[in-house]
C-alpha cells in the first residue's frame, strides 16, 4: 500500500502541509490552511512566488534537487500540488519519505500527457472529444481529414491557458503547425462546436465521501479563461450527468482532494469531456465567497483526512478573471460592491492571471 492510501488524519491544525509550486492557487490553498490552524510550507523554482509570501516556510530549488525535497519532506505531515505538471519524480520521493502526497504520481501523470488522460477518460467510459496521436508533421493532414477536416492540435504536455495549442481548418501548413507548438509529441482533437462549457468542482475524501459543486458556466477567448458564471443554466439532467462523469472520475482514480473536470455541451445535446484537472480550479474561485465550504477550504480537508465540508451554494453570481493590466483597476472594483482578489503577482504581464472577482447576487 502506497502511502497516499493510508487512511486517517494526516495532519491536525498545528501541524504543517507541504505545497509543491508556489502560483496563486497556492496561494490560496495556503490562506485557506491557515484559516484551519494548519502551516504551510512551499516548495517552488521561483524566487517571491504569490503562495510563499502567504506561507512560514518557502524552499525556493528545482523540482529535481532530492536534497531540497528530502528536507522539505522532513518538515511537513502531508504535501499536496498546486498545478499539475509537477515532476512525478519529485512526488514520488516525498512518498519514498514517508510523506503522503495528495493527489499521488499516479494520478498527475495521467493528468500531465493530455493522450493518456484522452485514453483514460475512454477507457472508464467518459467520453472525450474525438482525438488522435500526432508524432510527426507528416502525420497532420491525413489526422486532420480523419476527424472531419476541423480540429485543434495540442502539445501532449506541459499546456496551459491555451498554449502549445493551434486551431486547424481548411487549408493548413503542417510544418509551421508543428512548429507553433514547440513539440514533438501531439494529440490532435476535433473541433467540438459546443453549445457551452461547464465544469465540475469536486472533492473527494480517503473514505471515498464525494461531493460536488454545482456546475459553473465557463467563457474562455484565446485559450484563457475569462469568466464563470455560476450555476451553469443547463438542464437538471445534464448538471446531474456532469456530477456523475465527476464522481466516476474521481473514484477510479482514487482521488484524494479537489479536482476539475471540464466538459463541452455539444449543440445536440452530449457532454464530451475535454480536460481534468487534479487540483483546485479557475472556474472554481467563485466557490470561496458562494458556497459554506470554498474549493481551497474542501481540498485542504480531504488533504488533511478531515471530513468534507457543505459545497451548496448560497448566492448566485460570476467570477471575472483580471488579466494583465486589468488588475490596475483594482480601486474601481473594491468601490462597486465586487469581491476582490490579488495574487500578489509583481508584473503585469498580458494574459497573465493577475488576481480574479467574485460578484454575487442572493441566489434565485
Ligand atoms: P486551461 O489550462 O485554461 O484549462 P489548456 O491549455 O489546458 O487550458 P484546453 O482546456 O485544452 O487548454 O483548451 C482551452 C480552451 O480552448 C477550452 O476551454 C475551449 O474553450 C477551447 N478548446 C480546446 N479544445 C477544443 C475543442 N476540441 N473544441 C472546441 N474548443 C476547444
Ligand atoms: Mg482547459
Amino acid at each position: 500500500m502506497t502511502a497516499s492510501k493510508a487512511m486517517g488524519v494526516l495532519a491536525k491544525p498545528g501541524d504543517t502541509i507541504g505545497i509543491l509550486g508556489g502560483g496563486q492557487l497556492g496561494r490560496m490553498l495556503a490562506m485557506a490552511a491557515g484559516e484551519l490552524g494548519l502551516d504551510v510550507h512551499i516548495f517552488t523554482p521561483e524566487i517571491d512566488s504569490p503562495a510563499s509570501r502567504v506561507a512560514r516556510k518557502t524552499w525556493v530549488a528545482p523540482f529535481d534537487d532530492r536534497d531540497a525535497l528530502r528536507e522539505f519532506a522532513a518538515s511537513i505531515s502531508v504535501a499536496t500540488i498546486e498545478f499539475e505538471n509537477v515532476p512525478v519524480d519529485a512526488v514520488d520521493l516525498i512518498e519514498d519519505e514517508g510523506v503522503p502526497v495528495r493527489p499521488n504520481g499516479l494520478t498527475l501523470a495521467r493528468a500531465q500527457d493530455r493522450l493518456a488522460e484522452k485514453s483514460f477518460f475512454r477507457d472508464i467510459g467518459i467520453e472525450p472529444a474525438p482525438f488522435a496521436r500526432v508524432d510527426k508533421p507528416d502525420e497532420i493532414e491525413p489526422t486532420l481529414a480523419g476527424l472531419g477536416g476541423s480540429g485543434v492540435l495540442k502539445s501532449r504536455f506541459s499546456g496551459y491557458d491555451g498554449k502549445g495549442q493551434v486551431r486547424l481548418q481548411g487549408k493548413i501548413a503542417p510544418y509551421p503547425a508543428w512548429a507553433e507548438i514547440g513539440t514533438t509529441k501531439a494529440v490532435m482533437e476535433a473541433w467540438i462546436e459546443h453549445d457551452r462549457e461547464i465544469s465540475v468542482i469536486a472533492a473527494r475524501s480517503a473514505e471515498g465521501e464525494f461531493v460536488a459543486y454545482d456546475p459553473p458556466e465557463n467563457d474562455h477567448s484565446g485559450g484563457i479563461l475569462r469568466r464563470s458564471v455560476f450555476p451553469s443554466s443547463a438542464s437538471p439532467a445534464i448538471i446531474e450527468e456532469a456530477k456523475r462523469l465527476a464522481k466516476k472520475l474521481a473514484d477510479e482514480l482514487d482521488y484524494v482532494g479537489v479536482l476539475a473536470l471540464e466538459l463541452f455541451l455539444t449543440k445536440d445535446g452530449r457532454l464530451l469531456a475535454n480536460e481534468f484537472a487534479p487540483r483546485v480550479h479557475n472556474s472554481g474561485h467563485w466557490t470561496q465567497d458562494a458556497c459554506f465550504t470554498g474549493q481551497f477550504e474542501q481540498h485542504i480537508r480531504a488533504v488533511c483526512g478531515w471530513p468534507l465540508g457543505n459545497a451548496a451554494r448560497h448566492s448566485d453570481g460570476e467570477m471575472i478573471n483580471l488579466l494583465g493590466e486589468d488588475a490596475n483597476a483594482w480601486e474601481r472594483h473594491l468601490a462597486d460592491g465586487a469581491k476582490l482578489h490579488l495574487y500578489g503577482k509583481r508584473r503585469a504581464v498580458s494574459g497573465r492571471k493577475m488576481g480574479h472577482v467574485t460578484r454575487l447576487k442572493p441566489r434565485s
